[in-house]
């Protein structure tokens, strides 16, 4: 992934202000920095939910600028799990696959008797569906709302939907601040064997520094809609730019 001289205004602010980044596949990036300096807006930007202002981002071997998100072979995982709240857990992940494989009419409830291919197309997605709920060790909760489950088993479910999109980057905005800290923990290491399993491209926010630190290839270190600096963990450590690089890296002073 490839992002070039990315700016985003908001009104007379400028919120990204000329990012440049190269991100190879298969990479653990993990975006930190203080609040409101612009992580989750690069991510949505990447993702095709505000469009920047100049600049450039390309995906793959495709530059992305004019597809709508669900063209753009990234999947989001937020905070919040946005997870719908009147479907179950199997609903809610095989959404992704419905919007994709059924027409909008055989999704109506009216229409779908009329559709001799739909239940042949419901059993793949539902393969599909408990395929990813057993990797992410929530087969039997399938049935359950999302009320009716842990934080932990929701952040898997907002996981789920994304992993059965397939998608060559997953971009994630803050997925473990809702935890507590004995499941963060657990799921950090869960989420570090999910990326080497899928071996795709991770874009990471976080505010944790043992995160940052722990599950990356490479840290970039935002500040004003800039990138500060941009390293390993441990070149960060080692040769933090900034007394504000090193302060967040906990290097000795
Ligand atoms: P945090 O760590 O608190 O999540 P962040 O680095 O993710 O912060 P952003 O959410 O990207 O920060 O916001 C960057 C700046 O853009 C902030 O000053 C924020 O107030 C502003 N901003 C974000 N979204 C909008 C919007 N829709 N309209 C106007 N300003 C916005
Ligand atoms: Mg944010």
């Amino acid at each position: 992934m490839t992002l070039r001289g990315i700016v985003k205004r908001y009104g007379p602010a400028t919120v990204l202000d000329g990012i440049d980044l190269d991100i190879a596949p298969g990479e653990f990036l993990t975006l930190v920095g203080p609040s409101g300096c612009g992580k989750s807006t690069l991510l949505r930007t990447i993702a095709g939910f505000e469009p920047q202002d100049e600049g450039q981002v390309r995906i793959g071997d495709r530059v992305v600028d004019r597809l709508p998100p669900a063209e753009r072979d990234v999947a989001m995982v937020f905070q919040s799990y946005a997870l719908y709240p009147h479907m179950t857990v199997a609903g809610n992940i095989a959404t992704p696959l419905e919007m994709r494989r059924l027409s909008l009419a055989e999704r109506l409830p009216l229409l779908r008797l009329a559709s001799p291919r739909r239940p042949r197309i419901r059993r793949e997605i539902m393969a599909e569906v408990e395929a990813v709920a057993r990797q992410l060790d929530i087969l039997p909760l399938l049935a359950r709302k999302p009320a009716q489950l842990s934080g932990g088993q929701r952040q898997r479910v907002a996981l789920g939907r994304a992993m059965v999109r397939d998608p060559a980057a997953f971009l994630m905005d803050e997925p473990l601040s809702n935890l507590d800290a004995r499941l963060r923990v657990q799921m950090r290491t869960e989420l570090a064997e999910l990326h080497k399993r899928l071996g795709a491209t991770f874009v990471y926010v976080t505010h944790d520094q043992v995160e940052a630190m722990t599950m990356s290839d490479r840290v970039a270190l935002m500040e004003a809609g800039r990138i500060l600096q941009l390293g390993t963990p441990a070149a960060l450590y080692d040769t933090p730019a900034s007394i504000s690089v090193a302060r967040f890296i906990g290097s000795p002073p």
